[in-house]
Parts: C-alpha cells; structure tokens; sequence
C-alpha cells in the first residue's frame, strides 16, 4: 500500500516511510492511495478473533511494508489484558437494550489515546531499532495526550520525550500521572506560562530546522496516520460485541476534537464495516458541528475557544478533519488546496450548498453539541437510571447520541475517558468522587520529577541538547 498527501504534491511513500513523521512535505495530510475492503466472509471470519487478533487483521493491510510476523508479535505485546485491565481490551458496557458504551479508557492513562498510543509506542521501537537510530519527540500538552505519550514511550530502546506542560495548571491527577514516571527517557518540563506558550515553544524549536534535524526532534500528534490505523480497530471490535448477525448496522456516537477518533471511524465504515450513522459530538468548542450542520468550516482563534470542563475537546481547529474533506471533494487536491488556502486567508471556508456537501448524508455523519449543563444532566441521569458513572466527554457523546437515536439500531457511545480523570466535575454532578482504578488510589502522593523552565524556546533547546548529547 502507497501513501499519498490531501495536497497531492508529494512522491507516494510505504506505512514505514511516513510512520515517524507528521505533515506531509506539501503540507497535507496522509492517506493510503485506497481503502483496504473487508468482505462479508472476512467479517464472518473474523468475529470471535482476540482483539490483538483482530489488530493484526486489519493493520496488517495497512501497513503492508512491515514483515507479518513481525506486526503480529507487535501487537501482541501492545494489546494485552495486563496492560488494557481485561482480555476483552475494549469491554461493551449494556446500558439498556440497544444502548452500549465501549470502553476504550482502560489503558495505562485511563484514556483512549492510550489504545493508539501504545501501539506507536512499539512500532517507534521496532523500526528504530532496524537502523540504530535515535528520535526525540518534543511536545506540548494540557493533559491526555502528553501523559499517553510518556507511558508509551517510557523505557523504549532509542527514544526520548521532552513534554512541555503549563505549570500549575492541570489538574492534580494528570500532574502526578506525569511527573510521577522516573524512567530516565521521560523529561517533564514545566512551563511557566499556559499551554498556548508550550505550543508555541514546540512550534520555535520545530522551525529552527538545523536543530530539528541535529537533534532528530519528532513529534506524535494527532496527525500521525499509525494512530489513526490503530483506532480503526475498535470500531470492528465494537460492533463485533454490539451485533449478532453479519449485516447488522450500528451507529457511533463519538466525542470529538481533533477528528482524529472519528476519522477511524470513517474509514471503517469506507472499508466495509456496517456503519449506519457517525454521530460527531462537541462541547461548546463546535467548530465541527457547525461544519456538519451548515457546511462552514470556520476555524476559532485562541479568544474564541473555551476552557470547558471536557477539556480535552476543547480545540479552535480540527487537525485531522483535511483527511475528510478530502475524501469528501473526491479525493481532489487541488480542490483541498484551495479551501486550506481560504481558511489560511479568511479563516473559513464554506461548502454549503456545493455538490460535494451535498453529498454529506452518504457519509453516515450527524452531529450536535453539549454543554456543561447538558453535561452535568446526562452523568446524573445515567448514575440515576443505570447506577454507572461517565465521565464529562463520554456525556457529551451520549448527549449528542440519544437526541440521534434510530429505533432498532444499536447505538454505541465511545467512552474516551474515565471518570476518575475528572474528579471535580462528577463530584459536581453528583456530589461524590467516582471510585480510582487499582493502583490510581494515592498517585499524588508519589515522588515528582519535573524541571521548572520559562516560557523561553533557549532554554529549552539547551535542555534538549543537554540531555541527548547530540
Ligand atoms: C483526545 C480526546 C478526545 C477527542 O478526540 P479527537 O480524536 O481529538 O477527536 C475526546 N475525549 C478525550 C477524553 C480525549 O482525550
């Protein structure tokens, strides 16, 4: 399988080619030249698979350049009941007949980016290690993403993080799940300044090419087209858990911020897997739901994006939605072009009223919004009708779900997070703390290990160079 850029103006490249870096050289996004399909039969054959099973099935027909004995014994070791807390990896929580919530938050971090994350992890490892090189990956975080990429990476032969963080300003949980890890391959840095300087700091560092390249400085951002691979997964192994027949439809409900989630659900549903609707849902941040609802892609500046209490959804611009649209204007570049230009210029562009958005119901997309209200209400309701508690993510999801719900199709809620993650907002709701999983219980307590720097790209620099001795 070849790769080839939404931009349409690089030379085609292979999985492992395009596996450590992030934009395309033109700008794009990557995207496999087609979709892999997945016959009835295959599908037929394929239920009762184990998850990493069912991993290695699909990813294989990505990622066609890694030998299949070594993409098995991959991930194998990544997707483990060890590591995910059950052999199921992705347990079907029932919540009434034709109601689930998948649960994809069992991970090391307790949140979804751990099911791709971990797989990076490993694959990172397996092709560095083929040519003895290095690679630094420096990034920014307010919390879930920064955290997934430490546990990922922690102890991995050849690889380094440097993950800038604003001082004092996330919560005290995914502090300590932070700068609790003393593996001497994990570098906390806290900024003093908010996560829009930590940003900015990585985006200096990147831009200072010569240092880029000396220092072998990665990143693994939502972009990367692995984790996109790896998220496919749970789509079949959720609907494999949700249905009985082999052309059963299922809808997904999925809360979304950089599109990166839902675009794996996309692609499933290209590839074959009886999807009937792709239900997007925001919180206030809907950047994305005014897309679906309109056709107006109009990206947000930093004054316009609210801090809100699904924090991890709170983004002004979708990093993965090009990958859509993409397909959406028929695989056309050049149309791709042009829209990212107008929204380079104007900040927006709109396809209302076009072809290609006319197009949009074929793509089994809804969407909708939710608020802190709405928030709060759904976990209160579903603590009150099925005695489970969810986190704020998942609730804007489920929201955004039943006001979408179609008699007969099973609906399945992506559950992105646990709600132990986000104490102060069930205790909000619900006037009680949501139990910790074991081993969760006194993680504040655990000895920290940060260093303290300004908001100055320097200093950063030195610390880095310090550090990897290149
Ligand atoms: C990252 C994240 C999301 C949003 O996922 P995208 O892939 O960016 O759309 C939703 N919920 C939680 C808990 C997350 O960590």
């Amino acid at each position: 399988m070849q790769y080839l850029s939404t931009r349409g103006a690089c030379a085609p490249k292979s999985f492992s080619e395009i596996l450590l870096g992030g934009l395309a050289p033109d700008g794009g996004l990557y995207l496999p030249d087609t979709y892999p399909q997945v016959s009835r039969e295959e599908l037929a054959a394929w239920r009762g698979l184990s998850y990493a099973g069912l991993a290695f099935e699909i990813i294989r027909k990505f990622a066609t350049d890694i030998p299949e004995a070594d993409l098995r014994a991959i991930v194998e070791r990544t997707y483990t009941a060890e590591v995910y807390r059950s052999e199921a990896i992705t347990p079907l929580r029932t919540l009434e007949p034709g109601l689930h919530v998948l649960g994809l938050s069992n991970g090391p971090t307790l949140a979804f980016k751990d099911m791709a994350m971990q797989l990076l992890g490993n694959l990172f490892e397996y092709v560095l290690g083929k040519t003895g090189a290095e690679l630094n990956i420096l990034g920014a975080t307010s919390g879930d993403t920064g955290s997934s990429a430490e546990y990922a990476m922690r102890g991995k032969r050849g690889i380094r993080v440097f993950m800038l963080s604003p001082l004092g300003k996330m919560s005290a949980f995914q502090t300590a799940q932070m700068f609790s890890l003393q593996d001497p391959n994990i570098f906390n840095i806290a900024v003093r300044g908010v996560f829009d300087d930590c940003q900015d700091i990585v985006k200096a560092v990147s831009n200072d090419h010569a240092f880029k390249a000396r220092q072998r400085i990665g990143t693994v951002n939502s972009i990367n087209w692995a984790r996109v691979v790896a998220q496919i997964v749970y789509y079949f192994s959720g609907w494999f858990a949700a249905t009985r027949r082999d052309d059963e439809e299922v809808a997904f409900a999925v809360p979304s911020g950089n599109f990166g989630n839902i675009c794996a659900g996309h692609i499933a549903r290209r590839m074959g897997l009886p999807i009937r609707r792709l239900i997007l849902a925001t919180n206030e941040n809907d950047v994305l739901d005014e897309f679906f609802r309109t056709g107006v892609y109009r990206a947000r500046g930093t004054a316009e994006t609210f801090h809100t209490s699904s924090p991890s959804m709170d983004i002004s611009k979708a990093s993965n939605f090009e990958r859509f649209v993409f397909d959406l204007v028929g695989r056309d570049a050049k149309v791709v072009r042009e829209l990212w230009e107008q929204l380079d210029e104007a900040g927006a562009f709109d396809l209302g009223g076009t072809r290609h958005f006319g197009q949009i119901a074929r793509y089994g997309f809804v969407s909708g919004r939710s608020t802190h209200a709405d928030r709060l209400r759904t976990i209160r309701r579903v603590y009150a009708d099925y005695g489970v508690i969810i986190d704020p993510h998942t609730a804007d999801g489920l929201k955004v779900a039943l006001a979408n719900r179609e008699a007969g199709v099973p609906l399945v809620v992506l559950e992105t997070a646990l709600p132990a993650k986000f104490e102060d907002t069930i205790v909000e709701a619900l006037g009680r703390k949501p139990e910790r999983p074991a081993g969760f219980e006194a993680i504040e307590e655990l000895p920290q290990r940060f260093e303290v720097m300004d908001a100055d790209a320097e200093q950063v620099k030195r610390f880095i160079a310090a550090h990897t001795g290149l």
